[in-house]
């Protein structure tokens, strides 16, 4: 196979022939159709996550066709189109397991961080975590659900019944979840970097009710507010736009520092939440809500090699939506 490998930490992957990666018991392989490109990616390969397995292949928004499957896999066949998302395994025997709450697990692998990911034209995955999609059309439109929507999706929820909310960073989780806000009738205003009037437009087509910069104050208060952006001061920022009792869901997987601020914006029961990975349900909840709800990604596509390029543009804010990478035997 072919694949992104990140050798050392703040260098740019390689592209590399590898041996074809065989499945073990549970496990199955796919041929790789699409992977999207995450900011977790980005903080892998900068290092802002602790002990990323190395060398490793990144990418945890695969889709593609099952090739080979390992003993024990019954219920999914050769040929069949998965998911394969940022949660890789879970051990289910943790307290947290136990609990349902599998994304906290004690003994998690993460697909692209701890395990190989889909940079790359086969990837296996621990075929219990793997999800079945829609077979048809293509592939690509479909990558940036298996993260930035599913996560979207979670963080989603710990906003509650909110009706008007507010995201932070309107890249490849907001564009998603902005339409998914609509769908569920609520208003959503969108904050970008200060300036940013593409992004602010992209917004507006995607059904947002106001969009500005993460410095100006919205319309109306927020109900809740979701942090995509990367960037700490937006939660002192946010906290002063919601209202009562209302949240700041932190949904990114790293942050800059939050600077500090004073009591009376937490004051009057405002809390400040973060969301972490997500479970097999959220997967199942969100895919069957994405197939009725029509949600739409906008995307750009680069040939898997040029992976630098993609997260290069996504660290410079260049993209609109999200980039998702296709490997070379699914364009010949
Ligand atoms: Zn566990
Ligand atoms: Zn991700």
């Amino acid at each position: 196979m072919f694949a992104m490998v990140l050798h050392e930490i703040g260098s740019p992957l390689a592209y590399e022939e590898l041996p074809d990666p065989t499945p073990g018991p549970g496990e199955l392989r796919v041929r790789v159709e699409a992977c999207g490109v995450c900011r977790t990616d980005l903080h892998v390969v900068d290092g802002e996550l602790p002990n990323p397995m190395l060398p490793i292949v990144p990418g945890h928004e695969i889709v593609g066709r099952i090739d080979a499957l390992g003993a024990g896999v019954e219920a999914l066949s050769i040929g069949l189109r998965v998911g394969i998302p940022w949660l890789g395994h879970a051990c289910g025997t943790c307290a947290y397991c136990e609990d349902g709450r599998e994304n906290l697990c004690d003994r998690p692998l993460f697909t692209g961080y701890t395990r190989n990911g889909g940079y790359a034209t086969h990837a296996v995955a621990d075929a219990r975590f793997a999800f079945p999609l829609d077979d048809e059309g293509p592939a690509a439109p479909i990558a940036p659900l298996l993260c930035a929507g599913l996560i979207g999706w979670r963080s989603l929820g710990f906003a509650g019944d909110a009706k008007i909310l507010g995201l932070y960073g309107f890249g490849a989780a907001a564009h998603i979840v902005a339409q998914a806000a609509r769908k569920q009738g609520r208003t959503v205003f969108a904050f970008t970097r200060p300036g940013d009037a593409e992004a602010q437009a992209f917004a507006l087509r995607l059904g947002a009710a106001w969009a500005g910069g993460s410095d100006e104050k919205p319309p109306e208060p927020l109900d809740a507010a979701i942090i995509y952006a990367p960037i700490g001061p937006l939660v002192p920022a946010a906290l002063a736009n919601i209202r009562k009792g209302g949240v700041v869901v932190c949904a990114g997987i790293h942050m800059s520092d939050i600077p500090s601020f004073p009591y009376s914006l937490l004051w009057e029961e405002r809390r400040i939440v973060s969301v972490a990975n997500l479970t097999r349900q959220d997967g199942l909840d969100f895919l069957g809500f994405a197939a009725h709800a029509g949600l739409e990604t906008s995307i750009t596509t680069y040939p898997l090699e040029r992976a630098n390029e993609a997260l290069a543009d996504l660290r410079a804010g260049r993209l609109q939506g999200a980039a998702v990478l296709i490997p070379p035997d699914v364009r010949s």
